[in-house]
């Protein structure tokens, strides 16, 4: 008997000869198409160009935009094929209607090439077409970013269509191959569930789930009527526990319990696929009827990798390509051996991958009528024609769909086209061996182990393998990176999910306790006072707070003074280790941390999560920079003298923090000030006093000496004033309104009698951030952005959108989806998971808010206002006004709560005006795709935080430092490589080292006796 490998080689090396007799190009449709995509593999920059050309190409309406952004996107091109791009952009510029429409006919003629047809008619030619050839279909509906639960109905809708229109065109169709046709319905539909429901939050499949199905039942039941298979693709990650359960969840339902036409996606790139699919099958045995399962790889292997990186998660899928080929043979395995209860589809266009499974089929004995193979229109066309020649069952995956909403799986199609790891590309560009292309992936893997592994031509992938530059470091590395940030909580996992309900149930038990002051270590009970209460219910008390006066204020004020001298000359490892067994704590309370923060601030799980990451990435992030500028540095190199550049820290700094990012904000203001050596007054604010004792606690157990740092909650208006006159004070660090900013500001400059120094202030104030969206942004990312930007933790951000700026051009398209979005985000008790909308602090925050939209009303248009808000708590309905003049209130004034204000402008110019012309620059965002737009925005937008093409707020520790200017901040930005010196005085010690004329030919680079404690 032949061994498997051996069987493979021969069934691959049949495909393959028969692909090389009925020679096709790697693409179906030659010309236009195939030359830029050769282009493309041959020049990794032309490629990104081209992909984002693509991209935006559908958005723009007029020929002298499309010339313009061909001119923007290419113009820089230089290489070989410079003068081939150069002259079309010549031509372009010459006829620039008839090039807009070339170009647009050219590249909607390439996406076409993968989307079957427009509109469910017009696919039924195709499919036709195909049933001739003997190959089978499943159809999807192209329009995956829903944005809206209007959107996500319509969607819905036109599946129902589509049903409807298949099985009447496919009256009388019948099975291609004859045998167990029973198994295979002709008609078979793949839904992408995230298009049928716009809030899918993965931290909380229940309410995912609550949606969906009702979405899902007539569509099911039209199906199960009209005898049509379905099958629920598998998208992101963060979508995959959900879409699972779904499945289970539905498919046990009395209903459809013994409906066999239903199939699922399991992605062989995903670490978790091998339990997934056993879980799956073992459902599968106990529901007892049969289902179906696809087997691929994975089709956003680029994106998981991306997200993982940025949020610090354990990558979900391999990095290594033969670990996916591998892992898809091991699962064909799996589904072929319980051939009994699950029909397999493999979606592959791997002829490897598609070797294997026959040959293991035929090892095990599945007739070969009794699984399919799936392949994707317009791709492998040799491929499927012979795998219809052996006899295999054939079924093509067909998109339908305008080419606007099929934008994203055009670009993933593209890029797989492409991919420097793809099978396809080693195929038919670059013609590799049949040795090669038929290779044991496992055989790769071991050759990898040997460290021999052809290195990997992916730049996300070589760019994560790189070792991390902090082990290299040099003026040129970025600060941040020398850094490597601590992780987010992933909510998509059901452990995590578990973890934070279990601490809320705890934190609920424990909520009504009373916590002390502290000051000098002793722990303080002032027989006054601060109830800090649950916004989302205003009678639970989160905790009491004892209430400093003036008196513990100057208790206060002499521990921190008598705690500087030995505190300043602690040696600076000592105070940075500090901060990491801070950082450690936090990190092993973490939950414990996020779910005061969700009683006591009223912040949706992902919120309360990241304030804590970023307090651990404060403390991480200072002690790391402290250990960069902690050594006395040579100025120079120069004969006969040694100057030696440092820092000591100023004195007693009093700490002011705001309750929106209650341990985040307190921490970073506090740790900074700490790791520089100076002794703190931490004055947390009066409505999160319990997240500040919890702070404080944690400070004292990693080891913070008595009076180094001493806890003071009180009233600011009494305690804090009286301490940010008080002349032993040397440093005040304030984030908070600009009300109070700017009191605090005026009163440090008053020097009063007895004063050893210039008062220093950090203060970061409000804004009053504006989003522009240009003509040609992605507008289904931009709602996304900006509705998260705007009313994500109800506004209460510094760094939200409160003012979008729209051109005239898409005004209504966009005001019209954003309305829509609006009318969709989740507003509730953020208790529960996957809350975007919860309620605002406090009364008083209540009554101003509401206040400013009374205002709005009577200025501008009310636009749009949510009226399901929960009655009990400060719940504030997410509001939008049209119509909003630069001059109005609402315009200007910072509202800090769920309210947008819409400003049409002209055109571009005018849009930066607007966005400038306030006393803040904070944040700012803009949404384009035109290179040129954007390189002004970056250079003209007056703002501390510019973001490009992505939301205003959730900036990172080393990645995005800060805070702004104008009257948003005058302060260096926190979390930025400067942020320290701001709590240092510099210093520079020159030495004469000449003696007689003789002096070292050496002087070195550091020197540390200036450290020495006296
Ligand atoms: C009919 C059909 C339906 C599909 N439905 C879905 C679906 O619902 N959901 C979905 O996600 N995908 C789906 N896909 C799969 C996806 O779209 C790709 O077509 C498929 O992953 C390509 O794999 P291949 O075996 O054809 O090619 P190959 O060239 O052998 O494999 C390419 C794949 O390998 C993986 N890969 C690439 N680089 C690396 C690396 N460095 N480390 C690890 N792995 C790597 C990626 O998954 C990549 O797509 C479907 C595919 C088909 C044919």
């Amino acid at each position: 008997m032949r061994s498997l490998q051996s069987e493979i080689e021969q069934r691959g090396t049949r495909i393959l000869r028969w692909v090389d007799q009925h020679p096709d190009s790697l693409f179906s449709k030659a010309g236009f198409y195939q030359r830029l995509m050769a282009l493309s593999m041959r020049d990794e920059q032309f490629k990104l160009q081209l992909f984002r050309f693509v991209d935006v190409l559908p958005s723009l309406h007029r020929s002298g935009e499309i010339v313009e952004h061909l001119e923007e996107y290419f113009a820089d091109v230089r290489d070989g094929f410079a003068p081939f791009v150069h002259a079309g952009i010549r031509l372009a510029r010459i006829a620039p209607w008839v090039s807009g429409r070339v170009l647009r006919w050219n590249v909607s003629g390439m996406a076409h090439q993968f989307i079957a047809g427009k509109n469910p008619d017009d696919v039924v030619k195709t499919l036709r077409k195909r049933r001739a050839q003997r190959i089978g279909f499943t159809v999807d509906l192209l329009g995956e970013a829903v944005v809206s639960e209007t959107e996500a109905d319509e969607y819905a809708g036109r599946c129902l269509d589509l049903l409807e229109t298949l099985a009447r065109e496919t009256q009388g169709w019948t099975d291609p191959l004859g045998r167990n046709s029973e198994l295979f319905p002709v008609v078979n539909v793949s839904l992408k569930i995230s298009a049928l429901y716009s809030q899918i939050n993965p931290a909380d499949p229940a309410d995912a789930i609550a949606h969906l199905a009702p979405k899902l039942l007539p569509i099911l039941r039209q199906a199960r009527e009209r005898g049509t298979f379905i099958n629920f693709d598998m998208e992101s990650y963060a979508h995959k526990n959900v879409t699972l359960e779904l499945f289970k969840r539905i498919f046990t339902d009395r209903d459809f319990k013994d409906w066999p036409h239903v199939g699922i996606v399991i992605q062989a790139y995903l670490r978790d696929s091998e339990i997934d699919l056993r879980d799956l099958i073992e459902w599968g045995r106990a529901r007892g009827t049969r289902f179906a399962v696809r087997l691929v790889k994975g089709a956003y292997w680029d994106h998981e990798t991306i997200e993982a990186s940025q949020n610090a998660w354990n990558c979900p899928v391999y990095s290594q390509k033969p670990e996916s080929d591998a892992n898809f043979e091991a699962l064909t395995r799996l589904l072929l051996e319980n051939e009994s209860i699950v029909t397999a589809a493999f979606g592959s266009h791997n002829v490897r991958s598609i070797a294997h499974a026959q040959a293991f089929a035929d090892e095990l004995g599945v007739d070969r009528s009794r699984f399919e193979f799936q392949l994707l229109y317009g791709m492998g066309g040799p491929i499927k024609r012979a795998l219809v020649e052996m006899g295999y069952r054939v079924r093509e995956y067909c998109p339908v769909g305008e080419l606007l909403p099929g934008m994203s799986y055009f670009v993933r199609r593209l890029l797989e086209n492409t991919s420097n790891e793809g099978f396809l590309r080693a195929k038919f560009a670059e013609n590799l061996s049949e040795d090669e292309l038929l290779r044991d992936p496992r055989e790769l893997l071991r050759t990898s182990r040997n460290g021999v592994l052809p290195r990997s031509n992916n730049l996300t992938i070589n760019a994560m393998k790189e070792p991390h530059p902090s082990h290299n470091r040099s003026l040129d590395t970025p600060p941040g990176d020398t850094y490597e940030n601590a992780p987010l909580t992933n909510f998509a996992q059901p452990e995590n999910q578990e973890k934070m309900r279990k601490a809320l149930s705890e934190m609920r038990t424990r909520l009504g306790k009373e916590y002390p002051l502290v000051i000098n270590g002793e722990k303080i009970f002032t027989g006054k006072t601060i109830a800090s209460i649950n916004p989302s219910s205003p009678e639970d008390v989160v905790g009491a707070v004892a209430e400093a006066g003036i008196e513990e204020a100057e208790r206060a004020v002499k521990a921190a003074r008598d705690a500087f001298e030995k505190w300043r000359w602690t040696p600076f490892e000592q105070r940075a280790q500090l901060l990491e067994r801070a950082a450690a704590i936090m990190d092993r309370r973490r939950f414990e941390l996020s779910a005061l923060e969700v009683f006591e601030v009223g912040k949706p799980w992902v919120e309360a999560d990241g304030d804590i990451r970023e307090a651990i990435d404060f403390c991480l992030f200072y002690a790391q920079q402290m250990r960069l500028i902690r050594r006395p540095r040579l100025t120079q190199h120069v004969p006969g003298e040694e100057s030696y550049y440092h820092y000591w820290p100023r004195g007693v700094a009093f700490v002011i923090a705001p309750w929106n990012f209650p341990l985040a904000i307190l921490c970073g203001m506090t740790t900074a000030a700490l790791v520089t050596g100076n002794t703190v007054i931490m004055k947390p604010a009066e409505q999160s006093a319990v997240c500040g004792a919890m702070l404080m606690e944690i400070l004292e157990e990693a080891g913070v000496p008595p009076g180094v740092l001493n806890y003071l909650p009180g009233k600011g208006s009494v305690m804090g004033a009286h301490l940010v006159d008080r002349k032993d004070v040397d440093l005040i660090a304030f984030t908070g309104s600009r009300e109070v900013g700017l009191r605090i500001w005026q009163s440090a400059g008053i020097t009063r009698p007895g004063q050893r120094e210039l008062k220093r202030v950090v203060c970061e104030m409000g804004g009053k951030n504006a989003v522009i969206i240009d003509a040609d942004a992605d507008v289904d990312e931009a709602i996304v952005d900006c509705t998260y930007s705007a009313f994500g933790y109800q506004g209460q951000k510094c760094s939200a959108l409160s003012r979008l700026i729209l051109l005239e051009e898409n005004h209504d398209r966009v005001m019209e989806r954003l309305l829509k979005a609006a009318a969709s985000v989740r507003v509730g008790n953020p208790e529960e998971p996957g809350i975007t909308v919860g309620p605002v602090i406090d009364e008083a925050a209540y009554n101003r808010i509401l206040d400013y939209i009374q205002i709005g009303k009577s200025e501008a248009t009310l636009a749009y206002q949510r009226e399901d808000v929960p009655a009990k708590g400060f719940f504030i309905p997410p509001t939008i006004f049209s119509d909003v003049k630069p001059n109005m209130r609402i315009a200007r004034e910072e509202i800090f709560g769920p309210v947008v204000s819409v400003l049409k402008v002209r055109d571009l110019d005018e849009a930066i005006a607007v966005a400038n012309g306030t006393d803040y620059a904070l944040t700012a965002g803009f949404f384009s795709r035109s290179p040129a737009n954007i390189e002004r925005a970056k250079a003209q937008i007056e703002a501390g935080n510019v973001y490009i093409n992505r939301s205003c707020t959730g900036a990172v520790v080393g990645r995005h430092p800060f805070g702004g200017f104008k009257m948003s901040g005058g302060g260096t930005k926190a979390g930025g490589a400067d942020y320290l010196l701001q709590f240092l005085v510099p210093r520079v010690v020159t030495e004469n080292i000449t003696r007689h004329g003789f002096a070292p030919e050496q002087t070195p680079e550091y020197r540390d006796e200036f450290l020495w404690a006296k």
